[in-house]
């Protein structure tokens, strides 16, 4: 598969744009996981999160029996177990249902503008964008809110945008039986965006192309449907 990594700069144009050094492209687009990673229950995750928050609320000075403070620990873990990582646990994986394409519908559809909001595991701050996903069928369809569920189950880890992007290909090419699956990704950082080098313009692109999609040609009306500058 072919993937494009590229920072973009004020409104995202291209002539601000340059290569991110290959190596920061994993070989490996799964999410890095301990074997033992599902041992443990939500349950007690979120109390052994809670505990290790509130050590690190009190090693900042913070003065824990402080009313507006106390609950927060708790807040957070379950923040991060059941909502904002949930997408680390396999048992809330989207199921797969793709139907008959009865309508012999053979060209692109594009379901673009899914807003996503991830978390950067460099910083754990946040990653907030828009992800635009195109498949061609080879007889099978699937339900257009199917497309925002993968987005978003991959979207709630610890993640790399490159990652994020990959992930999403690679399931939707499963789901569908088919290698014609593209997805781009427009997202601003808030790890660069709030602190560091305080850049707030700039957004980040990532895109990976299956199949067809690496033709120049699909690959221009996937773009042109999503308004995006093809370089080269
Ligand atoms: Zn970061």
């Amino acid at each position: 598969m072919a993937n494009d990594i590229k920072r973009s700069g004020v409104n995202g144009s291209v002539a601000d744009e340059d290569i991110i050094g290959d190596n920061h492209i994993s070989t490996n687009t799964d999410t890095p996981m301990r074997s033992d990673a599902f041992e443990m229950s939500n349950a007690d995750k979120i109390e052994s999160i809670q505990k290790d928050f509130t050590s690190i609320m009190q090693t900042l000075g913070l003065d824990m029996t402080d009313d507006s403070l106390r609950g927060t620990p708790k807040r957070v873990a379950k923040m991060f177990v059941n909502e904002i990582f949930a997408g680390l646990h396999p048992e809330n994986e989207p199921k797969a249902s793709t139907f008959e394409n009865k309508y012999q519908y053979q060209e692109m559809l594009v379901e673009k503008n899914i807003v996503v909001y991830s978390t950067c595991e460099h910083h754990f701050l946040p990653i907030v964008g828009k992800a635009h996903v195109a498949y061609m069928s080879n007889g099978n369809v699937v339900g257009l809110s199917k497309i925002n569920r993968i987005v978003e189950y991959y979207a709630k880890r610890p993640q790399v945008q490159e990652r994020l992007t990959m992930q999403i290909v690679k399931h939707m090419q499963k789901a569908m039986g088919t290698e014609d699956v593209a997805c781009l990704i427009d997202a601003k950082h808030l790890c660069v965006n709030s602190r560091g080098i305080k850049d707030i313009n700039s957004s980040t692109v990532t895109a990976e192309y299956g199949g067809r999609f690496k033709d120049k040609e699909v690959k221009r009306e996937f773009l042109d449907y999503i308004k995006m500058e093809l370089e080269k």
